[in-house]
């Protein structure tokens, strides 16, 4: 059986991601062009373990069927016999690590935004599940990741892509703290205290985000160099993000309660490792 990393870049948008240069990355797979379950992180992530990775949104296709493909695509990722076995065993729980579980895998999660913490449903099913100390710390959830003789699967979220895409080591103090993206479910009473959107929304500023999240993604494509380097050849990779983010397209800035394109639209790509090719 193939080990499974799944790996969410918080709020990283397509077209920062077609942008990047990441050789790593494609060497693993090309990208797909997909769109997210949800517009914010909590219900993205539910659809992730519940197994649904982002959609192909193809026109003339039944949701039923597009439903059942994708469950039993999980045969292939896995490399375990019997589509059969696969509808089966993953239904009614609807639940990825249960389901992994049952076939003999270690589940681990770490993440890294706090509306994921371990007190949430998402936690559910899990061996291990912990929130990371820093919401943008790749390398430090490399350090957790130890692989055995037993399958792992290790479900991950790191928020480099996040604003205020900032890397760990960066200096975030310049950027407007904005609640519902960066402190209010550390601090509610932040939430109550808002009144940011006039030093976001400058066109210039906006333009500057979208580029650190291209140097984040570009960042990431080096961090997943090292990650190769210590997974066996019997991993396969997903790495995708929760949803996209706003820029300031029709007046809009960030992810959540907003129906827009940009939010929705997401990368996509999954593969073998690539030493195994
Ligand atoms: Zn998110």
């Amino acid at each position: 059986m193939n080990n499974l990393v799944w790996l969410v870049f918080d709020s990283a948008r397509y077209d920062a991601f077609v942008a990047a240069h990441t050789p790593v990355m494609n060497h693993i797979s090309m990208t797909d062009r997909r769109w997210s379950y949800a517009s914010w992180t909590a219900p993205s992530h539910l659809a992730f373990l519940m197994g649904a990775v982002p959609h192909h949104n193809k026109p003339g296709l039944l949701a039923s069927t597009q439903y059942a493909d994708e469950i039993l695509r999980w045969a292939e990722r896995l490399a375990i016999e019997g589509s059969n076995t696969v509808l089966r065993d993953f239904v009614p729980p609807l639940s990825l690590p249960a389901f992994l579980a049952k076939l003999g895998y270690r589940c681990e999660a770490y993440v890294s935004l706090p509306v994921l913490n371990p007190q949430t449903v998402l936690s559910a099913h899990f061996h291990t599940y912990e929130l990371m100390p820093e919401h943008n710390h790749l390398e430090a959830i490399l350090q957790r990741l130890e692989f055995s003789d037993e399958p792992s699967f290790f479900f991950l979220n790191t928020g480099e892509t996040h604003y205020p895409y900032t890397l760990h080591w960066e200096d975030a103090s310049n950027f407007p703290r904005i609640p519902g993206l960066n402190g209010v479910w550390r601090n509610p009473q932040e939430g109550l205290n808002s009144n940011c959107e006039k030093e976001i929304f400058n066109p210039h500023m906006l333009r500057t985000l979208w580029h650190r999240q291209v140097a984040a993604i570009e960042y990431l494509d080096t961090v997943v160099a090292k990650l190769l380097e210590f997974a066996p050849e019997n991993t396969w990779f997903i790495i995708t993000s929760d949803h996209g983010e706003l820029f300031g397209e029709d007046g809009l800035f960030g992810h959540g309660p907003i129906c827009h394109d940009k939010v929705f639209e997401v990368f996509f790509l999954e593969g073998q490792h690539p030493g195994a090719c």
